[in-house]
């Protein structure tokens, strides 16, 4: 047990709720506190405090929100008496809210964060072995300068790699191709692996009109033509395979790059990465030598994030492929 303690950080989500008749569904219910005191083990494992920070469905959740949350978890992680920290999260949103708190924070202290698939009243809730397995983790030396964590199911993933991968299973969160980093069982946090590649992109704000769409057999510029005509920031396209689109969404990202928008490839596949291997006319190869940012391996999701954050540093194309297509 550490002398020191770790911070609970409430924001909400399927663990913070109960069924509400009225509503006919569950809807938040539950305060951090409440979550806390629902745990008695958690008196065994370190000091707490709990800091409610929102109690929102995680589809509430925003980058800006997000950003607010990163600078409160830096001030908090900051204080000496502090081990480490968790967030309670809603699951939806959740591997988004891990991957700009992996890019931004400052603090090499363990940040886990965790969640429920479950609501806090319903039969066999996992709420509460998923918050004693976060605590665990962070309370433990060896969590720290690992990066984000995600903690559920008794298993630890990277942010940088996990994902939702279930609508309602317990066993939803998944670092599809690489595995949990390591794994918390009765009391014991083991890691295994580490998620090697590390970055940082820290603006002072964070650009949020940026726009991800998604590509599908036979797709067309419709969508794309509108954001090159609002000029938005920032668009993130999911194409398929290796990065490759239909031809009939081509007149629209040539739009939207005649109109100067930062475009960023990635793939709508769960692993690989986008790659030029493709010479036909809308591969990842034609797309590039139009002006197309490559996305590297991360998702369309996080790519987003990591598009709203460079956007408070850079608008310029080349710095922005600087960023993406890392190792
Ligand atoms: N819809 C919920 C949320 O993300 C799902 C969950 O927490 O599991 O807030």
């Amino acid at each position: 047990m550490t002398e020191k303690k770790v911070v609970v950080v409430s924001t909400g989500g399927t663990i913070a709720m109960k069924h509400d008749p009225e509503a006919g569904g569950a809807v938040p219910a539950v305060t951090g506190v409440e979550l806390v005191n629902a745990v008695p083990p958690l008196g065994d494992v370190c000091p707490l405090e709990v800091v409610e920070f929102s109690n929102i469905p995680s589809p509430h959740m925003t980058p800006s929100l997000m950003g607010k949350l990163s600078k409160k978890v830096d001030d908090i992680l900051a204080e000496q008496d502090v081990a480490g920290l968790v967030i309670t999260h809603g699951t939806d949103t959740l591997e988004e809210t891990a991957y700009l708190l992996d890019l931004t924070l400052t603090s090499d202290k363990p940040v886990c964060l965790t969640a429920a698939m479950r609501h806090a009243d319903g039969i066999s809730p996992d709420g509460g072995k998923n918050i004693l397995c976060a605590v665990q983790t962070a309370a433990t030396e060896e969590a720290a300068g690992k990066g984000v964590l995600v903690v559920m199911n008794e298993e630890i993933h990277a942010a940088r790699e996990v994902t939702k991968t279930h609508s309602g299973n317990v066993k939803t969160f998944a670092s599809p191709f690489w595995g949990p980093v390591g794994y918390v069982d009765e009391g014991r946090v083991i890691f295994r692996r580490e998620s090697l590649y590390r970055e940082k992109v820290r603006p002072a704000s964070l650009v949020e009109e940026v726009y991800l769409v998604k590509m599908a057999a036979g797709s067309d510029d419709l969508l794309l033509n509108h954001l090159a005509e609002k000029k938005v920031k920032g668009i993130v396209i999911e194409g398929f395979g290796r990065g490759n689109v239909p031809l009939s969404s081509i007149p629209g990202i040539k739009a939207a790059l005649k109109a100067r928008i930062p475009v960023v490839l990635t793939t709508r596949v769960l692993g690989g990465r986008v790659l030029d291997v493709y010479g036909y006319e809308g591969g990842a190869k034609h797309l590039k030598e139009l002006g197309v940012i490559m996305g590297g391996e991360i998702s369309g999701q996080k790519a987003r994030i990591k598009l709203m954050l460079i956007l408070g540093l850079t608008s310029d194309p080349e710095e922005i492929q600087t960023y993406f297509d890392k190792l």
